[in-house]
């Protein structure tokens, strides 16, 4: 159970044609701590009420987003909220109004890259902008970003102001309006050399393709890449698969994701075995 924190809509902006900023502010983000990984996240409960236990996983009620700016001293956190369509977030985004209340969780982050290195590669779809606006923005100058982002109209590709050197390829596809493209992209980029970092977010099953990918074809080290799904293109047929797996494969997949391990050396025995189970 994490910690939850209420607080209010304080000011809403439309940032792109799909892609809306909600401000959310409020006395109990002063207890509220930053993770300082710049791709951090909450879990954010959409109704007013206070959030009951176990709310953080309940997708009845709540939803992850990338906390896009964090200013302690109102105190209040900023999230941009991809608005694709039918949704509880996406809906709420959209119509959210000031004096609004939700509530929002203890934040946790996925970016890590080596100590030293200074080359990186962000690869996401729309729901992932937001990080990787918030990544370059706090980048050092030393750094050197190749991006590569794929949107749902070019009208959404907002400016990505950042100290660091920075290359972006926008380009339109995935987003749940076709098949990603991301990972067919990714074919045609030289492999990443030495201890560049790699970090991708995107829709779960695109996320897996390239992961296999970053695994396989550019054999890199698990402590070279981090890759996260942010959402499901096919969200109630996975849900059903997940509930028709018996108590003992249920069982199995728990004691493959062992806590004490990073993630992606779950991943490596995770992904056979979802494959055996057709998920
Ligand atoms: C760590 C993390 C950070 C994230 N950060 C952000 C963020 O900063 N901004 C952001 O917008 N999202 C972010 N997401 C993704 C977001 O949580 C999901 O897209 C979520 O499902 C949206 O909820 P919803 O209520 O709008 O749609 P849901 O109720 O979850 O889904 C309704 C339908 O919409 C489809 N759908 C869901 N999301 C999308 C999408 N993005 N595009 C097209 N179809 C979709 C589903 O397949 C389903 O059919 C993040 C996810 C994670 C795990």
């Amino acid at each position: 159970m994490t910690d939850s924190y209420l607080v209010n809509v304080t000011a809403t902006e439309q940032l792109s044609p799909n892609l809306r900023r909600v401000t959310l502010a409020g006395e109990a983000l002063r207890a509220w701590e930053s993770t300082s990984k710049p791709d951090e996240f909450v879990h954010v409960h959409i109704p007013g009420e206070d959030p009951a236990e176990g709310w953080e996983d309940d997708h009845d009620i709540a939803r992850h987003y990338t906390i896009r700016r964090w200013n302690p001293e109102v105190p209040s956190v900023e999230i941009d909220v991809v608005t694709h369509g039918h949704g509880l977030g996406a809906s709420w985004a959209r119509d959210a109004q000031v004096g609004d209340v939700c509530a929002i969780s203890t934040a946790h982050g996925y970016y890590g890259a080596p100590e030293g290195s200074t080359r990186r590669l962000l690869i996401a779809d729309a729901t992932g902008l937001p990080a990787i606006a918030r990544i370059l923005e706090e980048a050092a100058p030393e750094e050197t970003f190749d991006v590569l982002i794929e949107l749902i109209s070019m009208d959404d590709a907002i400016a990505l102001p950042s100290p660091a050197t920075v290359n972006v390829e926008w380009r339109v596809s995935g987003n749940g309006r076709g098949p990603s493209a991301l990972v067919s992209c990714m074919r045609s980029l030289p492999v990443p050399e030495g201890d560049a970092y790699v970090w991708v977010a995107c829709e779960s099953a695109e996320s897996r393709r390239a992961r296999t990918f970053i695994r396989q074809e550019w054999t890199r080290h698990h402590t070279l890449y981090r890759i996260v799904g942010y959402w499901h293109v096919d969200q109630e047929e996975q849900l059903r698969k997940w509930n028709a797996l018996t108590p003992e494969q249920q069982a199995k997949y728990a004691a493959i994701w062992d806590e004490s391990r990073p993630d992606e050396v779950n991943w490596l025995e995770l992904e056979p075995y979802l494959q055996e189970l057709g998920l």
